[in-house]
């Protein structure tokens, strides 16, 4: 422990990746923080080559868009990786499962994320696993690009190289990636065109694009019109999406297409989900304002250990800056009260949008209990750990493995009962989340949460 500096400590767990837990790291003084991903060598020997190819890539990208990569710690048995921590949580969390979100807000996520790929290919990058759980938000609500365990150069000094390794996440995967050596860019570009699906219409067009599966079979044979998610989508977006997901990547639209079609280009605004001109009407359902009033008032951020004292040593990292300044919900773990109350609203009205978690009328035992009854009640096996935190594992309906937690925290006298993914699709979690959820009402807090929260929180024993 020499080595690392004082002042740093343990936030709350940010996520869980394929190798383990992401926390969130902040300095005492200045409430500086950054997200610290742990990896432990003895669970996954694995790990560490492929973290060094993760860093020689990650290194080296500096983009608005794209999460900033600080540096990284060799243990014996653990490695750590530094990065911009991103406040916002997941993309996932503002897709409404079936519905997507408002096309402004879609469009807004959608030309960040061509931005940020625009970039990575400027640097003959390619990112090879992008889905909206690698895609993050900062304080302001800006797409980050994150996760670049799968991604590889392919075009060094003018010269592109086809690339061989059949990777990424089945149904974000382009056709010829499972069957052909193939180019980095339409890989990286049909990817964006799935995301796109997803904002738009909250659900995956197909398990994988293989002929062999029936969906994608409908979509090559122009069969689709009357099938879902197509029959939800207007015209204009549609148009788009049908030129980027084209089997053939050669005919694939390029960035430079996608970034001149009439829908990218389209002047969609917040307060009117058709172009601003035309003066059309909403026509999704308007995410943020369904969860304020499901949720209630308050859903705080919390940290889930005792504050652990802990140390970085930047000295190092070359470019390792701690520039990012820390969120309201940060300043929550340190001991400052929160004064600003302008930044009180901003930041309550990003929380609320993280839907899969609610506040519960009862303690934490008979939550515990209410809640195992309710997924055995729905065909779940599930276990309970020693300090309450229920892990359900189940498979989808593409039959591929779905692992969630639901994690009971304390909260100033009060239960949240937060649901977290492990593994698995992020959307067939949520729809999971939702049905639970419906199942619990008669234990859920329906009122107002006092805000801002109490600094004090803790993980429920
Ligand atoms: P990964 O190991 O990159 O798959 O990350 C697992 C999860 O941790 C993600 O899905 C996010 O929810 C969370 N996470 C990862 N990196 C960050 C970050 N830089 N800032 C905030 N949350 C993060």
């Amino acid at each position: 422990m020499a080595e690392f500096v004082d002042g740093w400590f343990f936030g709350h767990t940010l996520g869980e990746g394929a190798y383990g837990e992401v926390k969130l790291v902040i300095n005492k003084t200045t409430g500086e923080a950054v997200a610290m991903k742990m990896i432990d060598l003895q669970k996954h020997p694995d790990a560490k080559q492929n973290m060094k190819k993760e860093a020689t890539v990650h290194r080296m990208l500096s983009n608005p868009n794209i999460i900033r990569y600080y540096g990284q710690r060799s243990e014996a048995t653990m490695e750590y990786i530094f990065l911009e921590y991103a406040s916002g949580g997941e993309l996932f969390d503002r897709i409404e499962p079936d519905i997507g979100m408002p096309s402004w807000e879609a469009q807004r996520y959608f030309k960040q994320l061509i931005s940020a790929v625009e970039y990575l290919h400027g640097h003959g990058v390619a990112h090879r696993d992008l889905k909206p759980e690698n895609l993050l938000l900062d304080d302001k609500d800006n797409l980050k690009v994150s996760d670049f365990g799968l991604a590889t150069v392919y075009r060094l000094q003018g010269r592109e190289r086809l690339l061989e390794k059949r990777c990424g996440t089945l149904p974000y995967v382009a056709p010829e990636v499972l069957v052909h050596p193939y180019r980095a860019e339409p890989a990286d570009v049909w990817s964006c065109g799935i995301i796109l699906v997803a904002l738009l219409a909250g659900e995956l067009p197909w398990d994988e694009a293989n002929p062999q599966c029936p969906e994608y079979a409908a979509w090559i044979e122009a069969k689709y019109m009357s099938l879902t998610p197509w029959k939800k989508l207007d015209t204009i977006p549609l148009g788009l999406i049908r030129n980027v997901l084209i089997h053939a990547p050669v005919s694939r639209f390029k960035i430079t297409d996608i970034k001149t079609h009439r829908w990218y280009l389209k002047n969609l605004c917040k307060d009117n989900s058709e172009d601003c001109i035309d003066g059309g009407r909403l026509k999704c359902l308007r995410y943020d304002e369904e969860a304020i009033t499901r949720l209630g008032l308050s859903q705080p951020e919390f940290p889930d250990t005792e504050n652990q004292v802990f140390q970085i040593n930047l000295d190092e990292r070359p470019g390792f800056s701690f520039s990012q300044p820390a969120a309201l919900e940060d300043l929550f773990l340190s001991t400052q009260p929160v004064q600003n109350t302008q930044t009180s609203q901003n930041t309550f009205q990003r929380l609320v949008k993280r839907m899969t978690r609610f506040f519960v009328k009862t303690d934490c035992e008979e939550t515990v209990r209410t809640l195992v009854k309710t997924l055995k009640e729905q065909n779940y096996t599930c276990r309970v750990n020693d300090v309450g935190i229920v892990t359900v594992s189940t498979v989808d309906r593409r039959k591929m493995p779905l692992v969630f937690k639901a994690i009971m925290v304390e909260m100033d006298g009060q239960i949240l009962v937060d649901f977290r993914l492990s593994k698995g699709c992020g959307l067939e979690f949520k729809r999971r989340f939702i049905r639970i959820k419906e199942r619990l009402d008669s234990v859920i807090f329906k009122g107002s949460v006092t805000w801002p929260i109490a600094v004090a929180t803790k993980t429920m024993p």
